[in-house]
């Protein structure tokens, strides 16, 4: 465990919270996993009636983590057992430079508001932000226009749908779910694209994570350009909608490359930190107005994950945000940054290692917000 310099934090947050291990229900969905032994894991388990584990699927032994304070250990443990689901997911070809991505990578960083780091897995190696950037063009949306400038242009409810969707833009609602799905988030940087210029966002961006190298990736930025129809469509029925404040052009375009900046999980951490300290940054300044990280953590939770939201939020119960590049950022309202990282994604688009690790190490740490 390494250390690094925060001031004091003085709020009124309430203390860590452990929670306990729901243990094992049985009469789960079978899968090819069944069988799986778990190799290594007994400490892990704890268990003493192996055979619990036999009904589980290698996707839902996260029920049967037990409460523990050793995080540094549990998060090795937690990147243990998600490894092997790795070859389960794909990497996100539809922008080829992300087909790229050795999909093997599984890492995670977290950072604790008493000034203590961790880290476990693959950690060094550089990834495109993608859609994690929807959330500080929300906090930077909210700081610029205020909430009810924000949630004219898009709604608060989650899609049930995957993120490059269509059918939210119904006749209805006439305007984007949420500004985590790609139609809010054009609309947000479209909106912020009239206001402030790119250069402006990244710093920004750099102020939240702590890191004033942040840039933009060139080879992501020209080849999501290239192959960006599906978000033009989206953008030209924004048009249609009137919901672009700024040209149409200008909008994809700020809001391509704020997906193309190149992060770390210790960045995403730092990210989910300020968060965490409801706005403070590292040197213990006000960055964020805390109403509006309030608003932001709660889109996370029911809207983060796209359509895997529900589900996480039940299961692992914090606030996150993914992106294609295989990051995610969560939070532990309080307590913890996390980055987590691994390019191999599930059919929601979200990293099928760095979801199980999470879910896992909710449960070891009792995370889970509503337990
Ligand atoms: N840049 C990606 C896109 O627009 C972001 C998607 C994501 O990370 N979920 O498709």
């Amino acid at each position: 465990m390494t250390k690094f310099t925060l001031p004091r934090q003085d709020n009124s947050l309430p203390a860590p919270y452990r929670g306990q291990s729901p243990g094992g229900d049985r009469g789960l969905p079978e899968s090819q996993y069944q069988n799986y032994q778990l190799a290594n894991s007994q400490n892990f388990l704890e268990t003493e009636d192996q055979s619990l584990l036999s009904g589980f699927t290698l996707a839902e032994t996260y029920r049967l983590a037990q409460p523990s304070d050793a995080l540094e250990a549990n998060m090795a443990e937690a990147l243990h057992l998600s490894r092997p689901l790795l070859s389960q997911g794909r990497l996100a070809d539809y922008i080829p430079e992300l087909a790229k991505a050795n999909p093997d990578l599984l890492g995670l960083t977290i950072l604790a508001t008493d000034g203590s780091a961790y880290q476990a897995g693959d950690c060094d190696k550089p990834f495109t932000i993608q859609s994690i950037a929807k959330v500080a063009l929300l906090l930077k949306a909210l700081q610029l226009g205020g909430f009810a400038q924000v949630f004219s242009r898009v709604g608060m409810e989650p899609s049930g749908a995957p993120f490059s969707e269509f059918t939210t833009l119904g006749d209805f609602s006439d305007k984007p779910s949420n500004p985590f799905i790609n139609s809010g988030a054009i609309v947000l940087s479209s909106f912020l694209a009239a206001h402030i210029n790119f250069e402006t966002f990244l710093a920004f961006l750099c102020q939240i994570c702590n890191n004033p190298n942040l840039q933009l990736d060139p080879a992501v930025y020209n080849s999501e350009r290239r192959t960006s129809e599906r978000n033009h469509s989206l953008a030209w029925e924004l048009k249609r909608l009137k919901l672009l404040t700024a040209d149409l052009d200008l909008s994809l375009d700020f809001y391509t490359k704020l997906c193309s900046i190149e992060v770390r999980p210790r960045d995403l951490a730092h990210f989910g930190l300020c968060l965490a300290r409801r706005g403070q940054d590292a040197a213990g300044q006000q960055i964020l107005r805390a109403e509006d990280v309030t608003t932001t953590l709660a889109l996370m939770y029911t809207c983060g994950l796209y359509d895997g939201s529900g589900e996480f939020a039940v299961e692992a119960g914090i606030p996150a945000k993914s992106g294609v590049g295989g990051g995610i950022l969560a939070v532990v309202p309080g307590q913890y940054g996390i980055g987590a990282f691994g390019p191999s994604l599930d059919r929601n688009g979200n990293s099928i290692g760095g979801i199980n690790a999470l879910k896992i190490l909710s449960h070891t740490q009792g995370w889970h917000v509503l337990a």
